[in-house]
């Protein structure tokens, strides 16, 4: 899932100061899973935003507060259409392509991200989420016994490991697990280890975000006249 955390309330109300008409939008999906974005925290957030409104002087300031079910597709925003269009900022919940799928069909009102998009990754323990996959377009888990080395190795290593690991923690944050350790030890139990004897090839950076701006076009699911557009 996208983990996401809440901006500090006094970034939002800065973002929202020359504003009268606030609409809190949270999201039932991954920011919901993370306790970032969902209509609970949306709620505490409405609350806690009104208040420090009104201690500032701005007491007059409506915030509403709504959650859809996923902010990154349009047929859910349908929800909001008769809705979002009157307020003059809208401040969304969802990941940063939650955002911008509500600017897109908002386009003369302001809005406002409410969280910090931070990565695709797992619950790893209550209230711990860690990063799993930096969406590089290229996917080689199957060469490094499952192991990401581009979001787990702090150095991204693709010929690891790099020498400097202690215990099996990373030299650059070592309350963290060395990620060709954890490799090692996978291609072992996993009977693998020959893979590793090989030289890894280059990474191809330019299928990543690297090459700019990417778009997955499935031809056999657009409609005819209605795309793929470039
Ligand atoms: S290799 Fe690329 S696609 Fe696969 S988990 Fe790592 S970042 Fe994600
Ligand atoms: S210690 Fe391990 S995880 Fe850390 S940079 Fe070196 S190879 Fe990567």
């Amino acid at each position: 899932m996208i983990v996401a955390d809440r901006k500090d309330i006094r970034e939002i109300r800065e973002m929202i100061k020359d504003h009268e008409k606030v609409l809190l939008v949270g999201c039932g999906t991954c920011v919901t899973v993370c306790l970032a974005g969902g209509e609970r925290e949306v709620g505490i957030l409405g609350s806690a935003l009104r208040m420090s409104l009104k201690l500032a002087g701005r007491g007059g300031v409506t915030v509403d507060e709504c959650t859809i079910e996923r902010q990154c597709e349009d047929a859910f925003i349908d929800a909001l259409a008769g809705q979002g269009s009157k307020y003059d900022a809208i401040v969304s919940f969802g990941c940063g392509a939650g955002v911008q799928a509500l600017a897109g069909r908002f386009p003369k009102t302001a809005v406002y991200p409410g969280l910090n998009t931070q990565f695709i990754g797992i619950l790893e323990a209550q209230g711990v989420w860690a990063e799993k996959c930096a969406g590089c377009g290229d996917c080689r888990l199957g060469e490094f016994a499952g192991i990401c080395p581009i979001t787990r190795c702090s150095k991204r290593m693709f010929n690891g490991p790099c020498g400097g690991s202690r215990e099996g923690k990373c030299e650059v944050r070592e309350e963290r697990d060395c990620a060709w350790q954890l490799i090692y030890d996978r291609a072992k139990e996993t009977g693998t280890l020959e893979k590793l004897e090989k030289i890894a090839a280059p990474h191809d950076w330019s299928k990543g975000q690297d090459g700019g701006p990417r778009k997955v076009i499935r031809e056999d699911q657009c409609i005819a006249g209605l795309g793929p557009k470039a």
